[in-house]
Protein backbone atom coordinates (compact mmCIF):
# COMPACT_ATOMS: atom_id res chain seq x y z
CA UNK A 1 0.00 0.00 0.00
CA UNK A 2 1.39 3.24 -0.93
CA UNK A 3 1.37 6.21 1.32
CA UNK A 4 -1.74 9.06 0.22
CA UNK A 5 1.22 12.12 0.36
CA UNK A 6 1.51 14.41 -2.63
CA UNK A 7 4.13 13.55 -5.30
CA UNK A 8 6.56 16.29 -5.12
CA UNK A 9 9.79 15.75 -6.57
CA UNK A 10 12.89 17.50 -4.86
CA UNK A 11 14.01 19.70 -7.68
CA UNK A 12 16.94 22.26 -6.77
CA UNK A 13 14.25 24.81 -8.55
CA UNK A 14 12.17 23.85 -5.79
CA UNK A 15 14.75 26.13 -3.41
CA UNK A 16 14.97 28.96 -5.40
CA UNK A 17 11.37 29.53 -5.32
CA UNK A 18 10.94 28.79 -1.87
CA UNK A 19 13.50 31.49 -1.11
CA UNK A 20 11.91 33.90 -3.20
CA UNK A 21 8.24 33.56 -1.98
CA UNK A 22 9.35 33.40 1.34
CA UNK A 23 12.44 34.88 1.94
CA UNK A 24 12.38 37.22 -1.30
CA UNK A 25 14.15 40.04 -0.06
CA UNK A 26 16.56 38.82 1.71
CA UNK A 27 20.18 39.81 0.33
CA UNK A 28 22.63 38.26 -1.97
CA UNK A 29 25.67 40.46 -1.83
CA UNK A 30 28.79 39.48 -3.91
CA UNK A 31 32.50 41.24 -4.97
CA UNK A 32 31.75 41.68 -8.50
CA UNK A 33 34.89 40.56 -10.38
CA UNK A 34 34.67 43.95 -11.95
CA UNK A 35 35.05 45.41 -8.54
CA UNK A 36 31.95 47.35 -6.60
CA UNK A 37 29.66 45.26 -4.44
CA UNK A 38 26.61 44.10 -5.81
CA UNK A 39 23.49 43.67 -3.85
CA UNK A 40 20.42 41.28 -5.18
CA UNK A 41 17.74 39.04 -3.53
CA UNK A 42 16.64 36.12 -3.79
CA UNK A 43 13.11 37.15 -5.63
CA UNK A 44 15.41 38.82 -8.11
CA UNK A 45 17.99 35.81 -8.08
CA UNK A 46 15.03 33.55 -9.16
CA UNK A 47 13.69 36.13 -11.67
CA UNK A 48 17.23 36.79 -13.61
CA UNK A 49 17.25 32.54 -13.47
CA UNK A 50 14.25 31.72 -14.95
CA UNK A 51 15.38 34.72 -18.18
CA UNK A 52 18.70 32.56 -18.33
CA UNK A 53 16.85 29.21 -18.35
CA UNK A 54 14.72 30.67 -20.89
CA UNK A 55 17.47 31.80 -23.08
CA UNK A 56 19.22 28.53 -22.72
CA UNK A 57 16.21 26.54 -23.76
CA UNK A 58 16.21 28.88 -26.76
CA UNK A 59 19.94 28.55 -28.02
CA UNK A 60 18.78 25.13 -27.96
CA UNK A 61 20.18 23.46 -24.87
CA UNK A 62 18.27 20.60 -23.29
CA UNK A 63 17.39 18.19 -20.37
CA UNK A 64 20.87 16.44 -19.69
CA UNK A 65 22.73 18.78 -21.31
CA UNK A 66 26.04 20.17 -19.92
CA UNK A 67 26.55 23.70 -19.56
CA UNK A 68 30.28 24.36 -18.08
CA UNK A 69 30.80 27.21 -15.45
CA UNK A 70 34.49 28.63 -14.65
CA UNK A 71 33.96 31.49 -12.36
CA UNK A 72 33.87 32.88 -9.02
CA UNK A 73 31.42 33.13 -6.41
CA UNK A 74 28.92 35.58 -7.24
CA UNK A 75 25.33 36.39 -7.88
CA UNK A 76 26.03 35.41 -11.37
CA UNK A 77 26.95 32.46 -10.99
CA UNK A 78 24.42 31.37 -8.34
CA UNK A 79 21.65 32.88 -11.30
CA UNK A 80 23.44 30.23 -13.18
CA UNK A 81 23.22 26.96 -11.34
CA UNK A 82 19.69 27.11 -10.86
CA UNK A 83 18.91 28.73 -14.84
CA UNK A 84 21.02 25.93 -15.88
CA UNK A 85 19.29 23.02 -13.43
CA UNK A 86 15.40 24.78 -13.86
CA UNK A 87 15.40 23.54 -17.22
CA UNK A 88 17.32 19.78 -16.28
CA UNK A 89 20.31 20.79 -17.75
CA UNK A 90 23.75 19.73 -15.60
CA UNK A 91 26.34 22.92 -14.25
CA UNK A 92 29.39 21.72 -14.48
CA UNK A 93 32.14 23.55 -12.37
CA UNK A 94 35.28 24.02 -13.56
CA UNK A 95 38.52 24.42 -10.88
CA UNK A 96 40.41 26.83 -12.42
CA UNK A 97 43.61 26.18 -10.73
CA UNK A 98 43.61 22.51 -12.92
CA UNK A 99 46.35 22.52 -15.33
CA UNK A 100 45.03 23.94 -18.44
CA UNK A 101 45.52 20.39 -20.04
CA UNK A 102 43.44 18.97 -17.32
CA UNK A 103 40.57 21.53 -18.15
CA UNK A 104 40.68 21.34 -21.83
CA UNK A 105 40.38 17.18 -20.72
CA UNK A 106 37.51 17.21 -18.54
CA UNK A 107 35.26 19.49 -21.13
CA UNK A 108 35.99 17.13 -23.52
CA UNK A 109 34.96 14.19 -21.72
CA UNK A 110 32.15 15.72 -19.98
CA UNK A 111 31.08 17.18 -23.75
CA UNK A 112 29.84 20.25 -22.26
CA UNK A 113 28.31 21.89 -25.02
CA UNK A 114 28.09 26.09 -23.67
CA UNK A 115 30.33 27.86 -21.09
CA UNK A 116 29.61 30.67 -18.51
CA UNK A 117 32.57 32.18 -17.63
CA UNK A 118 34.19 35.00 -15.49
CA UNK A 119 36.40 37.80 -17.17
CA UNK A 120 39.28 36.56 -15.12
CA UNK A 121 39.59 33.54 -17.40
CA UNK A 122 38.71 34.81 -20.61
CA UNK A 123 42.76 34.52 -21.92
CA UNK A 124 42.50 31.02 -20.19
CA UNK A 125 39.58 30.15 -22.92
CA UNK A 126 41.03 31.91 -25.33
CA UNK A 127 44.15 29.62 -25.26
CA UNK A 128 41.67 26.22 -24.92
CA UNK A 129 39.11 27.26 -27.30
CA UNK A 130 40.38 25.34 -30.43
CA UNK A 131 40.94 22.18 -28.47
CA UNK A 132 36.96 22.20 -27.31
CA UNK A 133 34.79 21.24 -30.24
CA UNK A 134 31.81 20.72 -28.10
CA UNK A 135 31.38 24.43 -26.88
CA UNK A 136 29.63 26.59 -29.35
CA UNK A 137 29.09 29.74 -27.05
CA UNK A 138 30.64 31.56 -24.52
CA UNK A 139 28.93 33.04 -22.42
CA UNK A 140 31.15 35.97 -20.57
CA UNK A 141 29.53 37.22 -16.63
CA UNK A 142 29.56 40.34 -17.03
CA UNK A 143 27.92 43.11 -18.79
CA UNK A 144 28.65 45.45 -22.10
CA UNK A 145 30.23 47.76 -20.83
CA UNK A 146 32.95 45.57 -19.09
CA UNK A 147 33.07 42.68 -22.24
CA UNK A 148 36.62 42.56 -23.47
CA UNK A 149 37.33 41.98 -27.51
CA UNK A 150 37.76 38.15 -27.55
CA UNK A 151 37.93 35.41 -30.30
CA UNK A 152 35.99 32.88 -28.31
CA UNK A 153 33.12 31.46 -29.79
CA UNK A 154 29.47 32.80 -29.89
CA UNK A 155 31.00 35.23 -27.57
CA UNK A 156 27.94 37.52 -25.59
CA UNK A 157 27.98 39.23 -22.42
CA UNK A 158 26.09 37.77 -19.74
CA UNK A 159 23.72 40.63 -18.93
CA UNK A 160 23.28 41.02 -22.86
CA UNK A 161 22.27 37.18 -23.19
CA UNK A 162 19.91 37.67 -20.23
CA UNK A 163 18.21 40.97 -21.89
CA UNK A 164 16.99 38.31 -25.17
CA UNK A 165 14.24 36.76 -22.77
CA UNK A 166 11.99 38.50 -20.55
CA UNK A 167 11.48 35.37 -17.84
CA UNK A 168 8.00 34.50 -18.68
CA UNK A 169 9.09 31.29 -18.55
CA UNK A 170 8.25 27.88 -16.53
CA UNK A 171 11.01 25.52 -14.99
CA UNK A 172 10.59 22.54 -16.51
CA UNK A 173 9.27 19.27 -14.78
CA UNK A 174 11.41 15.87 -14.41
CA UNK A 175 12.23 13.18 -12.21
CA UNK A 176 13.98 14.20 -9.14
CA UNK A 177 16.94 11.67 -10.05
CA UNK A 178 17.51 13.55 -13.32
CA UNK A 179 21.30 14.81 -13.21
CA UNK A 180 21.90 18.20 -11.48
CA UNK A 181 25.55 18.81 -11.27
CA UNK A 182 28.64 17.30 -12.52
CA UNK A 183 32.03 17.86 -10.60
CA UNK A 184 35.35 16.49 -11.70
CA UNK A 185 37.41 15.08 -8.45
CA UNK A 186 41.55 16.69 -9.05
CA UNK A 187 42.36 12.67 -8.62
CA UNK A 188 46.53 13.43 -8.09
CA UNK A 189 46.88 9.90 -9.87
CA UNK A 190 45.22 8.88 -13.10
CA UNK A 191 42.84 10.65 -15.08
CA UNK A 192 39.89 13.13 -13.29
CA UNK A 193 36.79 11.46 -12.25
CA UNK A 194 33.22 13.13 -12.71
CA UNK A 195 30.64 12.97 -9.80
CA UNK A 196 27.24 13.32 -11.42
CA UNK A 197 25.36 15.15 -8.75
CA UNK A 198 21.62 14.69 -8.70
CA UNK A 199 18.49 17.13 -8.04
CA UNK A 200 17.31 14.54 -5.15
CA UNK A 201 21.05 14.13 -3.91
CA UNK A 202 21.30 18.13 -3.66
CA UNK A 203 18.09 18.74 -2.28
CA UNK A 204 18.73 16.42 0.43
CA UNK A 205 22.23 17.36 1.19
CA UNK A 206 21.25 20.70 1.18
CA UNK A 207 18.47 20.04 3.69
CA UNK A 208 20.67 17.94 6.12
CA UNK A 209 23.88 20.37 6.25
CA UNK A 210 21.27 23.11 7.27
CA UNK A 211 20.58 20.63 10.44
CA UNK A 212 21.59 22.37 13.88
CA UNK A 213 24.30 20.31 14.44
CA UNK A 214 25.53 20.57 10.96
CA UNK A 215 25.97 24.38 9.58
CA UNK A 216 22.42 25.17 11.95
CA UNK A 217 21.83 27.13 9.12
CA UNK A 218 18.81 29.91 9.96
CA UNK A 219 16.76 32.75 8.18
CA UNK A 220 18.66 35.41 10.67
CA UNK A 221 22.08 33.98 9.08
CA UNK A 222 24.55 36.04 6.54
CA UNK A 223 26.38 33.16 5.00
CA UNK A 224 29.60 33.81 3.06
CA UNK A 225 30.87 30.82 1.07
CA UNK A 226 34.49 31.41 0.95
CA UNK A 227 34.82 28.02 -0.63
CA UNK A 228 34.48 28.17 -4.48
CA UNK A 229 31.48 27.09 -6.05
CA UNK A 230 33.80 24.86 -8.41
CA UNK A 231 35.32 23.13 -4.95
CA UNK A 232 33.08 20.03 -4.27
CA UNK A 233 29.85 21.50 -5.18
CA UNK A 234 30.45 24.41 -3.28
CA UNK A 235 29.93 22.46 -0.39
CA UNK A 236 26.47 23.23 -0.95
CA UNK A 237 26.04 26.39 0.26
CA UNK A 238 24.44 27.87 -2.70
CA UNK A 239 21.41 25.51 -1.57
CA UNK A 240 21.42 25.19 1.92
CA UNK A 241 21.70 28.90 2.25
CA UNK A 242 18.63 29.97 0.42
CA UNK A 243 16.47 26.74 1.65
CA UNK A 244 16.92 27.99 5.15
CA UNK A 245 16.26 31.85 4.29
CA UNK A 246 19.74 32.80 5.23
CA UNK A 247 21.47 35.69 3.09
CA UNK A 248 24.44 35.18 0.98
CA UNK A 249 27.51 37.03 0.61
CA UNK A 250 29.70 35.96 -1.94
CA UNK A 251 33.55 36.94 -2.25
CA UNK A 252 34.08 37.10 -5.96
CA UNK A 253 37.92 36.70 -6.84
CA UNK A 254 39.14 37.87 -3.43
CA UNK A 255 40.14 35.21 -1.21
CA UNK A 256 43.60 36.78 0.51
CA UNK A 257 42.82 37.34 4.13
CA UNK A 258 42.42 40.70 4.18
CA UNK A 259 39.72 41.18 1.51
CA UNK A 260 38.50 38.02 3.32
CA UNK A 261 38.11 40.12 6.29
CA UNK A 262 36.98 43.36 4.66
CA UNK A 263 33.74 41.57 3.18
CA UNK A 264 32.94 39.69 6.51
CA UNK A 265 32.39 42.71 8.10
CA UNK A 266 30.96 44.70 5.63
CA UNK A 267 28.32 41.99 4.60
CA UNK A 268 28.00 40.99 8.56
CA UNK A 269 28.56 37.64 8.11
CA UNK A 270 27.81 34.70 10.71
CA UNK A 271 28.79 31.97 9.05
CA UNK A 272 31.51 31.25 6.88
CA UNK A 273 33.38 28.20 5.22
CA UNK A 274 36.12 27.35 3.78
CA UNK A 275 39.75 25.17 4.15
CA UNK A 276 42.19 25.73 6.67
CA UNK A 277 44.60 27.53 4.45
CA UNK A 278 42.03 30.17 3.97
CA UNK A 279 41.35 30.65 7.82
CA UNK A 280 45.33 30.69 8.65
CA UNK A 281 45.67 33.47 6.03
CA UNK A 282 42.89 35.70 7.94
CA UNK A 283 44.51 34.97 10.99
CA UNK A 284 47.59 36.08 10.25
CA UNK A 285 45.73 39.20 8.73
CA UNK A 286 43.83 40.04 12.38
CA UNK A 287 47.17 39.28 14.05
CA UNK A 288 49.32 41.58 12.53
CA UNK A 289 46.26 44.55 12.20
CA UNK A 290 44.87 43.57 15.13
CA UNK A 291 41.53 43.61 13.41
CA UNK A 292 38.36 41.67 15.18
CA UNK A 293 36.12 40.22 14.03
CA UNK A 294 32.68 41.84 15.09
CA UNK A 295 29.89 39.18 13.46
CA UNK A 296 30.61 36.18 12.87
CA UNK A 297 29.71 33.35 15.01
CA UNK A 298 30.38 30.19 13.23
CA UNK A 299 33.29 28.78 10.89
CA UNK A 300 32.83 25.75 8.54
CA UNK A 301 36.29 24.55 8.42
CA UNK A 302 37.25 21.26 5.67
CA UNK A 303 39.09 20.11 2.83
CA UNK A 304 41.97 19.16 4.79
CA UNK A 305 42.37 18.48 8.48
CA UNK A 306 41.81 21.55 10.76
CA UNK A 307 44.79 22.25 12.86
CA UNK A 308 44.14 22.52 16.80
CA UNK A 309 46.28 26.21 16.72
CA UNK A 310 43.15 27.20 14.41
CA UNK A 311 40.29 25.89 16.61
CA UNK A 312 41.92 27.51 19.65
CA UNK A 313 42.80 30.92 17.79
CA UNK A 314 38.66 30.92 16.16
CA UNK A 315 37.80 30.16 19.93
CA UNK A 316 39.20 32.75 21.52
CA UNK A 317 37.90 35.44 19.23
CA UNK A 318 34.47 33.89 20.25
CA UNK A 319 34.08 32.46 16.82
CA UNK A 320 32.51 28.35 16.91
CA UNK A 321 34.90 26.22 14.58
CA UNK A 322 33.09 23.39 12.61
CA UNK A 323 35.03 21.03 11.87
CA UNK A 324 33.48 18.95 8.91
CA UNK A 325 34.71 16.50 6.62
CA UNK A 326 33.91 15.00 3.17
CA UNK A 327 34.77 14.62 -0.25
CA UNK A 328 33.51 15.54 -3.59
CA UNK A 329 32.28 12.22 -4.10
CA UNK A 330 29.59 12.36 -1.13
CA UNK A 331 27.97 16.19 -2.77
CA UNK A 332 30.40 16.78 -0.51
CA UNK A 333 29.99 16.59 3.80
CA UNK A 334 30.06 13.24 5.36
CA UNK A 335 30.88 14.42 8.95
CA UNK A 336 30.52 17.26 11.25
CA UNK A 337 32.08 17.88 14.59
CA UNK A 338 29.64 19.25 17.08
CA UNK A 339 28.64 18.39 20.67
CA UNK A 340 26.73 15.77 22.11
CA UNK A 341 25.02 14.77 25.85
CA UNK A 342 28.03 12.52 26.06
CA UNK A 343 30.97 14.93 25.16
CA UNK A 344 29.28 18.35 26.00
CA UNK A 345 30.76 17.78 29.91
CA UNK A 346 34.11 17.59 28.77
CA UNK A 347 36.25 20.28 30.09
CA UNK A 348 37.14 23.10 27.54
CA UNK A 349 40.76 22.04 26.96
CA UNK A 350 38.80 18.25 26.48
CA UNK A 351 36.46 19.86 23.92
CA UNK A 352 39.25 21.31 21.83
CA UNK A 353 41.14 18.44 20.96
CA UNK A 354 37.62 17.36 20.16
CA UNK A 355 36.88 19.57 17.66
CA UNK A 356 40.03 18.72 15.95
CA UNK A 357 38.04 15.06 15.25
CA UNK A 358 36.31 15.37 11.91
CA UNK A 359 33.09 14.37 14.04
CA UNK A 360 29.72 12.34 13.26
CA UNK A 361 27.87 11.93 10.16
CA UNK A 362 24.52 13.74 9.10
CA UNK A 363 21.26 11.46 8.57
CA UNK A 364 21.65 10.63 5.14
CA UNK A 365 25.22 9.55 5.58
CA UNK A 366 26.20 6.39 7.21
CA UNK A 367 29.65 5.33 7.78
CA UNK A 368 32.23 2.61 9.16
CA UNK A 369 35.86 1.39 9.15
CA UNK A 370 37.15 -1.79 7.69
CA UNK A 371 40.33 -3.87 7.93
CA UNK A 372 41.85 -4.99 4.19
CA UNK A 373 40.35 -7.86 4.97
CA UNK A 374 36.92 -6.19 4.74
CA UNK A 375 36.10 -6.91 8.32
CA UNK A 376 34.50 -4.18 10.37
CA UNK A 377 37.22 -2.52 12.90
CA UNK A 378 36.16 -1.93 16.47
CA UNK A 379 34.71 1.74 17.40
CA UNK A 380 37.75 2.48 19.96
CA UNK A 381 38.94 5.36 19.27
CA UNK A 382 42.16 4.03 18.51
CA UNK A 383 41.99 0.48 15.97
CA UNK A 384 42.47 2.67 12.45
CA UNK A 385 40.58 0.92 9.60
CA UNK A 386 39.72 1.93 5.79
CA UNK A 387 36.85 4.74 6.13
CA UNK A 388 33.56 3.47 3.73
CA UNK A 389 30.19 5.49 3.32
CA UNK A 390 27.25 5.05 2.24
CA UNK A 391 23.91 7.04 1.44
CA UNK A 392 21.86 8.97 -0.79
CA UNK A 393 24.36 11.60 -1.20
CA UNK A 394 26.84 9.55 -1.91
CA UNK A 395 27.98 8.74 -5.58
CA UNK A 396 27.67 5.27 -6.28
CA UNK A 397 29.89 5.28 -10.27
CA UNK A 398 31.72 7.91 -11.92
CA UNK A 399 30.35 9.44 -14.48
CA UNK A 400 30.64 7.55 -18.56
CA UNK A 401 32.60 4.64 -16.77
CA UNK A 402 28.95 2.52 -16.71
CA UNK A 403 30.41 0.67 -14.00
CA UNK A 404 30.03 0.84 -9.92
CA UNK A 405 32.46 2.54 -7.37
CA UNK A 406 31.44 0.45 -4.58
CA UNK A 407 32.29 -2.32 -2.47
CA UNK A 408 30.46 -5.46 -3.34
CA UNK A 409 28.16 -4.91 -0.31
CA UNK A 410 27.50 -1.23 -1.74
CA UNK A 411 29.49 0.97 0.19
CA UNK A 412 31.75 3.93 -0.84
CA UNK A 413 35.51 3.42 -0.22
CA UNK A 414 36.83 7.20 0.78
CA UNK A 415 40.55 6.56 0.49
CA UNK A 416 40.72 7.87 4.64
CA UNK A 417 42.02 5.80 7.10
CA UNK A 418 40.28 7.03 9.99
CA UNK A 419 39.01 5.75 13.83
CA UNK A 420 35.71 5.82 15.37
CA UNK A 421 35.68 6.42 19.07
CA UNK A 422 32.90 4.94 21.27
CA UNK A 423 30.49 8.00 20.82
CA UNK A 424 30.81 7.90 17.28
CA UNK A 425 33.29 10.56 16.64
CA UNK A 426 35.41 9.79 13.37
CA UNK A 427 39.06 11.07 13.01
CA UNK A 428 40.72 10.81 9.69
CA UNK A 429 44.01 9.70 10.51
CA UNK A 430 45.78 9.98 6.82
CA UNK A 431 44.74 9.45 3.48
CA UNK A 432 45.93 5.95 2.44
CA UNK A 433 48.40 6.70 0.35
CA UNK A 434 49.88 9.76 3.12
CA UNK A 435 49.84 7.15 6.03
CA UNK A 436 53.35 6.41 7.37
CA UNK A 437 53.98 2.52 7.56
CA UNK A 438 56.96 2.21 9.56
CA UNK A 439 58.16 -1.39 10.42
CA UNK A 440 54.85 -2.47 10.28
CA UNK A 441 53.10 0.06 12.26
CA UNK A 442 51.34 2.92 11.16
CA UNK A 443 52.24 6.66 11.91
CA UNK A 444 49.43 9.35 11.50
CA UNK A 445 51.10 12.35 9.20
CA UNK A 446 48.11 14.63 10.17
CA UNK A 447 48.97 14.31 13.80
CA UNK A 448 52.36 15.17 13.37
CA UNK A 449 51.27 18.08 11.00
CA UNK A 450 48.65 19.56 13.58
CA UNK A 451 51.34 19.19 16.30
CA UNK A 452 54.07 20.93 13.77
CA UNK A 453 51.74 23.86 13.33
CA UNK A 454 51.30 24.22 16.84
CA UNK A 455 54.84 26.12 17.15
CA UNK A 456 54.89 29.88 16.86
CA UNK A 457 57.66 29.69 14.39
CA UNK A 458 55.70 27.51 11.90
CA UNK A 459 53.38 28.68 9.22
CA UNK A 460 52.78 25.24 7.61
CA UNK A 461 54.17 21.57 7.94
CA UNK A 462 53.72 18.58 6.00
CA UNK A 463 55.00 14.88 7.02
CA UNK A 464 55.90 12.67 4.22
CA UNK A 465 57.30 9.11 4.08
CA UNK A 466 60.80 8.33 3.10
CA UNK A 467 62.28 5.20 2.82
CA UNK A 468 64.18 3.78 5.46
CA UNK A 469 66.65 0.95 5.52
CA UNK A 470 65.58 -0.34 8.50
CA UNK A 471 62.19 0.45 9.44
CA UNK A 472 61.06 0.29 5.37
CA UNK A 473 59.50 4.01 6.17
CA UNK A 474 60.11 6.79 8.60
CA UNK A 475 58.53 10.34 8.67
CA UNK A 476 60.45 12.99 7.13
CA UNK A 477 59.12 16.96 8.38
CA UNK A 478 59.19 19.59 6.18
CA UNK A 479 58.12 22.93 7.36
CA UNK A 480 57.40 26.41 6.20
CA UNK A 481 58.38 29.49 8.94
CA UNK A 482 56.14 32.18 9.51
CA UNK A 483 57.11 35.59 7.99
CA UNK A 484 60.58 36.89 9.56
CA UNK A 485 61.06 33.76 11.79
CA UNK A 486 63.50 31.09 11.76
CA UNK A 487 62.69 27.61 12.69
CA UNK A 488 65.02 25.89 15.58
CA UNK A 489 64.79 22.01 14.31
CA UNK A 490 64.85 20.63 17.85
CA UNK A 491 62.55 23.11 19.18
CA UNK A 492 59.84 21.60 16.82
CA UNK A 493 60.97 18.05 17.89
CA UNK A 494 60.84 19.02 21.38
CA UNK A 495 57.26 20.92 20.59
CA UNK A 496 55.90 17.22 19.58
CA UNK A 497 57.58 14.81 21.24
CA UNK A 498 55.68 15.17 24.52
CA UNK A 499 52.31 13.98 22.42
CA UNK A 500 53.62 11.11 20.80
CA UNK A 501 55.23 7.82 20.78
CA UNK A 502 59.01 7.99 20.72
CA UNK A 503 58.23 5.98 17.38
CA UNK A 504 56.44 8.39 15.51
CA UNK A 505 59.15 11.28 15.77
CA UNK A 506 59.98 12.26 12.48
CA UNK A 507 63.60 11.17 11.63
CA UNK A 508 64.80 14.54 10.30
CA UNK A 509 62.91 18.00 9.37
CA UNK A 510 63.34 20.28 6.15
CA UNK A 511 62.78 23.67 6.15
CA UNK A 512 61.16 25.03 2.88
CA UNK A 513 60.02 27.99 1.50
CA UNK A 514 57.23 26.67 -0.08
CA UNK A 515 54.86 23.60 0.35
CA UNK A 516 53.14 22.89 -3.60
CA UNK A 517 49.34 22.94 -2.80
CA UNK A 518 46.76 21.07 -5.29
CA UNK A 519 44.02 23.29 -7.05
CA UNK A 520 41.87 22.80 -4.10
CA UNK A 521 43.91 24.06 -1.54
CA UNK A 522 45.86 20.50 -0.06
CA UNK A 523 49.39 19.73 0.49
CA UNK A 524 50.61 18.10 -2.28
CA UNK A 525 51.72 15.13 -0.50
CA UNK A 526 52.79 13.19 -4.04
CA UNK A 527 55.24 15.90 -5.08
CA UNK A 528 56.88 15.88 -1.55
CA UNK A 529 57.22 12.59 -1.60
CA UNK A 530 58.58 12.15 -5.08
CA UNK A 531 61.45 14.98 -3.68
CA UNK A 532 62.12 13.59 -0.47
CA UNK A 533 61.50 9.37 -0.80
CA UNK A 534 65.46 8.99 -1.16
CA UNK A 535 66.34 11.46 1.59
CA UNK A 536 67.00 8.67 4.48
CA UNK A 537 69.46 7.17 1.27
CA UNK A 538 67.69 3.85 1.29
CA UNK A 539 67.29 2.78 -2.52
P1 LIG B 1 37.98 16.53 -2.26
O1 LIG B 1 37.08 15.57 -2.94
O2 LIG B 1 38.95 17.19 -3.18
O3 LIG B 1 37.24 17.50 -1.41
O4 LIG B 1 38.90 15.68 -1.26
C1 LIG B 1 38.36 14.83 -0.29
C2 LIG B 1 39.42 14.42 0.67
O5 LIG B 1 39.91 15.54 1.41
C3 LIG B 1 38.95 13.45 1.74
O6 LIG B 1 38.88 12.12 1.28
C4 LIG B 1 40.02 13.65 2.81
O7 LIG B 1 41.20 12.95 2.53
C5 LIG B 1 40.32 15.13 2.71
N1 LIG B 1 39.57 15.86 3.74
C6 LIG B 1 38.45 16.58 3.58
N2 LIG B 1 38.08 17.14 4.75
C7 LIG B 1 38.97 16.75 5.68
C8 LIG B 1 39.13 16.98 7.09
N3 LIG B 1 38.32 17.75 7.78
N4 LIG B 1 40.18 16.37 7.70
C9 LIG B 1 41.04 15.59 7.02
N5 LIG B 1 40.95 15.36 5.70
C10 LIG B 1 39.93 15.92 5.03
Amino acid sequence: MLGLMQDWPLLTHRVIDHAARHHGGREVLSRSVEGPLHRSSYAEVRHRALRLAQRLARDGVRLGDRVATMAWNTWRHLEAWYGITGIGAVYHTLNPRLFPEQIAWILNHAESRMMLADLTFVPLLEQLAPKLPHITRYVILTDAAHMPATSLPGAVDYESFLAEADGDFAWSEFDENTAAGLCYTSGTTGEPKGVLYSHRSNVLHAMACSLPDVFGLAAMDRVMPVVPLFHANGWSLPFSAPLSGAALVMPGPKLDGPSVHALLEEGRVTFTAAVPTVWLALLQHLEATGAALTTLKRVAIGGSACPPRLIEAFTQRGVRVVHAWGMTEMSPVGTVCSMKPETAGLSPQGQLELQAKQGCPPFTVDMRIVGDDGQEKPWDGSTFGNLQVRGPTVTRGYFKTGKSALTEDGWFETGDVATIDAHGYMHVTDRTKDVIKSGGEWISSIELENLAVGHPDVAEAAVVAARHPKWDERPLLILVPKQGRTIEKQSVLDHIAPHVAKWWLPDDVVVVEEIPHTATGKIQKTKLREQFAGYFGAG
